[in-house]
């Protein structure tokens, strides 16, 4: 996954936004899991998505899948 870096005034309103509407963004809400597995069914490298805690990383990027579908 590309690293996506956001702005303080981005991540301040992507925090609000997440509590406002119950944000889903991680593998085990998509319908491409393969929940025997736990691995992506599109075959991406999902493990630091999957053991992500928060939707930003230690690193201060973005955790996200473009090919996210919600179940
Ligand atoms: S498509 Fe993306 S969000 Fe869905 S299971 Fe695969 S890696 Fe996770």
């Amino acid at each position: 996954m590309k690293p996506v870096y956001p702005t303080g005034q981005e991540r301040d309103r992507f925090k609000d936004d997440c509590l406002a509407f119950k944000l889903a963004w991680k593998c085990d809400r998509c319908v491409h899991i393969v929940p025997t597995t736990g691995r992506c069914g599109l075959e991406y490298p999902n493990t630091e998505l999957q053991q992500a805690e928060s939707f930003e990383t230690p690193r201060g990027t973005y955790v996200f899948c473009k090919h996210f579908e919600l179940e």
